[in-house]
């Protein structure tokens, strides 16, 4: 049957295909794009909720500050008291110098708070910066990887379109009937075609009836294998 013949053809053109649809799938550089993309993704997540905790951080900072300040101005005032002498019993100056030394200790106290966020802000605003100048990189090697893959990938298409044309058209000789089969059995299955090797089925290794190899023989009609459901396909120079 020239059609199977024909198709066996078409079928050596359409792995060939593959195989390039497959190197450019699995390039090293693609490998190496999709890498880079899911770092950058990752980072822009890490930058974003970063930045938010650094929002926080800084409004805690200003109230902080904002205390420390009414407290310095609440010492001031009580200072002021204390040096124009309206106080006229010993109490009354008791009383002064212990809010005094409350003050101060609140004050000390709010010192160190403030100390201490203001050396995550810094760690923060480090570990920031670390990552936007990462980000920076990965973003210019994203260019460079860019470029490589995109020369390899405009290669194997320029293969592919060569390769394409050269398939349809033998594919345009043969049936609709056959083409049909042949793109259903491969959505499922590839090769489609499995040549027939001494009585066996070579896509699935399955021995075949009498029967059913000398219809193979014949080629007068499409046979599927019963067992894996490729068209089977029967040529001198590949059956040993
Ligand atoms: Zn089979």
């Amino acid at each position: 049957m020239e059609q199977l013949e024909t198709l066996w053809k078409y079928q050596e053109l359409d792995l060939l295909m593959d195989q390039y649809i497959l190197e450019k799938k699995n390039s090293e550089s693609r490998r190496q794009l999709l890498k880079i993309k899911n770092y950058l993704v990752k980072q822009e997540r890490s930058l974003v909720s970063m930045d938010s905790d650094a929002t926080k951080k800084n409004q805690l900072l200003n109230k902080l500050q904002q205390e420390f300040n009414s407290i310095e101005e609440r010492m001031q005032v009580q200072m002021e008291r204390l040096k124009s002498e309206e106080l006229d019993s010993l109490d009354e100056v008791e009383e002064l110098a212990k809010e005094g030394f409350q003050l101060q200790d609140r004050i000390h106290r709010k010192e160190d708070e403030l100390k201490k966020l203001d050396r995550e802000l810094h760690n923060f605003i480090n570990r920031i910066q670390d990552i936007r100048q990462r980000v920076a990189k990965a973003k210019d090697d994203y260019v460079t990887v860019k470029k490589e893959y995109d020369a390899e990938a405009a290669g194997i298409n320029e293969e592919l379109n060569k390769l394409k044309v050269q398939r349809d058209k033998l594919g345009s000789v043969i049936s609709n009937e056959l083409m049909n089969k042949y793109r259903n059995i491969k959505a499922s299955r590839t090769p489609v075609m499995s040549p027939l090797v001494g009585n066996q089925c070579d896509g699935c290794n399955m021995s075949l009836a009498s029967l059913m190899i000398q219809r193979v023989k014949d080629g007068k009609r499409i046979v599927e294998c019963e067992n894996c459901g490729r068209i089977l396909f029967y040529k001198e120079s590949i059956t040993s």
